[in-house]
Parts: structure tokens; C-alpha cells; sequence
């Protein structure tokens, strides 16, 4: 078994229900099981137009392969309605895997731990909620000056927007 993490991410249709369902999907994968997964942020879009962005980061136990987890995630990404128009274009759902373990990996098509996380406050604000043992307080002084908002959190007597509350720098 080996712990991974993925970034989601939606800013299109019902993002906050689409986040919410995908990580029900990654909690079902074959040979996984869920072992954490963050509040939901609101974050706004970088380098690109369109709605805020909903963000969160979950945790998972498994035993796929890095390649075959990143599958996994596109398919998940496909039912969900993503389409790729052009590059930072708005999005019903992006999974991206950030870690998946201690694994280093450099490929055509998976870059391992992903490449941009250590820039994006929407993934390290989540990931420090729920493993604070991968995240320095150095990495996270990087993007505090970055907005992302926490909008919920597991245990809170409702989820949503109603709950919105800044998250601690
Ligand atoms: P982004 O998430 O950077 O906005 P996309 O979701 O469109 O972009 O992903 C583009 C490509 O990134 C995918 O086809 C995938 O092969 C590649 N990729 C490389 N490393 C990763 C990773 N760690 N997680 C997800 N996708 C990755
Ligand atoms: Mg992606």
C-alpha cells in the first residue's frame, strides 16, 4: 500500500457537489481505501478567466501503480465532463496526483510530486489540513500570500458557503 494525495479541483456547474463526489469515486477505487480528505476552499482562478474556484485534497491508501492511479483520475475526469479546450481553461473537475508516496517520477505524462503544487495555496493550505507532516512552515510561507478560502471542514454542523471562515496563515 502506498499514500497518495490528489489535488481536485472544479470551477464549472455544481463544483462544490462535483468535488464532493469525486472523492466518494477515489474512496471506491479498486485496492484503495480513503484516509483523510480536507474542508473545501474557495480559491481564484490563476493565470486564467472564469468562476472560483472549489478546492480540497484527500489522502488515499493503495495499491495502483502511480500510472495506473493517474488513470484513474482521468477516467474519474471524464464522467464528470471535463473537456480540455487549451491550457488553465475553466473545468467541471481537475484531479491532479501531488505525492503518491516518496516516489520521484518524471514522465511524458506524470510528473511526480507534481510539479506546480509548492506554488498553489489552494493545495497546500488542504494538504497541510490533513498531513501536516508533508508541508513545512517555509513551503507555506511561499503562497500565503495567496487567497484561498476554507469553506467547510469534516465534523462542521453544515457544508458550504454559509461556513466561510479564512483560513489561518
Ligand atoms: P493541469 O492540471 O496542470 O491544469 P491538466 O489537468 O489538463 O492540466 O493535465 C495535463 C496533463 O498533465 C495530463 O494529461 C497528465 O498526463 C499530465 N500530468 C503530469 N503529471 C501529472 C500529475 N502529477 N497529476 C495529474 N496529471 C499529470
Ligand atoms: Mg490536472
Amino acid at each position: 500500500m502506498v499514500r497518495a494525495f490528489i489535488g481536485l479541483g472544479a470551477n464549472l456547474g455544481e463544483a462544490a457537489a462535483t468535488v464532493e463526489w469525486a472523492m466518494q469515486q477515489l474512496a471506491g477505487l479498486t485496492a484503495t481505501t480513503r484516509v483523510a480528505q480536507s474542508s473545501l476552499y474557495r480559491s481564484v482562478p490563476v493565470d486564467a478567466p472564469g468562476p472560483d474556484y472549489i478546492n480540497a485534497v484527500m489522502a488515499i491508501d493503495t495499491d495502483l501503480t502511480a500510472h495506473e492511479l493517474l488513470q484513474s483520475l482521468q477516467h474519474i475526469e471524464q464522467v464528470a465532463g471535463r473537456e480540455r479546450p487549451c491550457r488553465n481553461a475553466p473545468r467541471t473537475l481537475d484531479l491532479d496526483l501531488l505525492l503518491y508516496g516518496d516516489a520521484c517520477l518524471n514522465t511524458p505524462a506524470l510528473q511526480v510530486p507534481h510539479p506546480r503544487m509548492w506554488q498553489r495555496a489552494f493545495v497546500l493550505l488542504p494538504l497541510a489540513e490533513i498531513a501536516p507532516d508533508r508541508i513545512s512552515a517555509a513551503q507555506l510561507q511561499v503562497v500565503q500570500v495567496q487567497s484561498a478560502v476554507r469553506l467547510s471542514h469534516p465534523g462542521a454542523p453544515e457544508h458550504g458557503v454559509n461556513q466561510v471562515a479564512e483560513v489561518k496563515k
